[in-house]
């Protein structure tokens, strides 16, 4: 489903950038070519992936993050704002008496949609009725007759009927007291001439409030083209978009509202006649982009980088002392379960041990702080902070004082050392300043 493969790669670029110690051009372009890449992945046409871009890029460098706003919040919103940008607000849908007519390609999953928003209006407590004028798709009409049915949605159609536009005449008659009259228009394998000629028809006899285009998912790009045709044709009010659930290429569709200006209004997400919502750009985009747990995330790294009790002015000048690293730890311990943004912190990433921060080491971190604190418990204030004066001897009384093993007091300063020596490569790479600006 578009939701997860799109918001999964979406929301991996975002946790980079979260992660990321420093928020400049570098971070940025990084960022902005995952978000490119998940969009071009998911069919959003190049062009708009590319504007979309371009805008994050200069808004992100040129404009001022909001007051109090991290740098890296900063972005975030130039994301979330980028991406309704082309998807759109989403449709306003009055709860007051209309007519709306359904068009769209066959197997586009007009007619189920039909039904689907007869329902949805039935909910709203409004009185719902269909007229099933696709009488070009052998078995439309008995389909839309059962799928009603089962509803108990009023369905006016006359089977075995050619002509569409006088079922409609005839229909809108018959279902004249009903608040919501949904007319299920034929569909084509292409738009063809009759089929617009005979929508035209429709659309001046019935004279809809609404005339919403359905759209599959799994169309990809072609459905900005689809869009196009069928709003050049009768004018497209408003887009369903169907079949989200099962599909990963839903960016084609939910960015075709671009190329027509008609907003998307409802989305379909399964073949049940409940699997169907409101398209709210808002909800959506914050879905996709994981805008809670961002949020919950970015909290977590700037609380663990205030609280950190690191002396990073001494860590910078080169002293690490065994208590630098027990905070050090302390801090990553507090982030908990977020396994990726610690990964994604510079200090992770700077390869604790000289090799990558595996899940494994993170998960061993709370251990080893238990083992680590019960050491350093016996060590006297000058070993803790220079622990070079650390003997074969002194080694061997720790290891009697705490219980542990030699080997387990070597291991607790070979971790020191390989800890200090990243901040000195780091220190020396010139992440010094921005480590002492993030941790303010
Ligand atoms: P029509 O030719 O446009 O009227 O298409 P139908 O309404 O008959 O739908 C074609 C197929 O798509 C049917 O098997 C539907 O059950 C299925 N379908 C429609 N909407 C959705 C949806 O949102 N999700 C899924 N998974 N299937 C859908």
């Amino acid at each position: 489903m578009v939701m997860d493969k799109l918001g999964d790669s979406l929301q991996g670029a975002l946790r980079k950038l979260i992660g990321a110690n420093r928020i400049d051009e570098n971070v940025v372009n990084e960022v902005v070519k995952d978000i490119q890449r998940a969009l071009l992945t998911s069919d959003v046409n190049v062009k708009l992936v590319m504007d979309m871009s371009k805008r994050i890029k200069e808004r992100s460098l040129k404009e001022e993050p909001q007051k109090g706003a991290d740098p890296r919040e900063h972005v975030v919103r130039i994301v979330y704002q980028e991406m309704i940008g082309i998807m759109g607000k989403g449709a306003t849908i009055d709860l007051k008496p209309q007519t709306i007519m359904m068009v769209g390609l066959q197997g586009s999953g007009k007619t189920t949609s039909v039904s689907k928003l007869a329902r949805w209006f039935q909910k709203k407590g409004l009185k719902p009725a269909v007229i099933g004028a696709d009488n070009f798709r052998p078995g439309a009409y008995q389909q839309l007759k059962i799928l009603c049915d089962k509803l108990n949605v009023h369905f006016y159609g006359e089977e075995g009927e050619t002509d569409a536009v006088g079922i409609v005449k005839r229909g809108l008659k018959e279902i004249e007291k009903y608040d919501i009259k949904i007319i299920d228009t034929a569909g084509r394998h292409a738009l063809e001439a009759d089929l617009i000629a005979e929508m035209e028809a429709i659309n001046a006899i019935a004279n809809p409030d609404q005339k919403f285009l359905v759209l599959d998912a799994a169309i990809g790009q072609q459905a900005g083209v689809q869009a196009k045709a069928f709003n050049d044709a009768v004018g497209i009010t408003g887009i369903i978009i169907t079949k989200l659930d099962g599909t990963a290429k839903g960016g084609g569709a939910l960015s075709a509202v671009s190329e027509i200006n008609a907003p998307i209004a409802f989305i379909g997400t399964g073949e049940t006649p409940d699997d169907f919502e409101r398209f709210d750009a808002d909800r959506f985009i914050s879905r996709l982009l994981g805008m809670g747990d961002l949020q919950s995330l970015l909290e977590k790294v700037q609380e663990s980088m205030k609280e950190s009790d690191l002396n990073v002015e001494n860590i910078m000048k080169g002293r690490f002392t065994l208590n630098d690293m027990y905070a050090q730890l302390e801090a990553m311990n507090k982030m908990g379960p977020l396994k990726q943004v610690m990964k994604m912190l510079p200090l992770g990433s700077m390869g604790l041990g000289g090799a990558k921060l595996s899940d494994k080491d993170l998960d061993e971190t709370g251990q080893k702080m238990k083992v680590y604190k019960v050491i350093m418990d016996s060590m006297t204030e000058g070993e803790l902070n220079d622990p070079k004066i650390i003997s074969a001897a002194r080694i061997k009384r720790i290891a009697m004082g705490s219980g542990r093993s030699p080997d387990d007091i070597r291991e607790l300063l070979k971790y020191h050392k390989n800890m200090q020596n990243a901040f000195k490569n780091f220190a020396g790479k010139g992440g010094g300043r921005s480590m002492q600006k993030m941790m303010k």
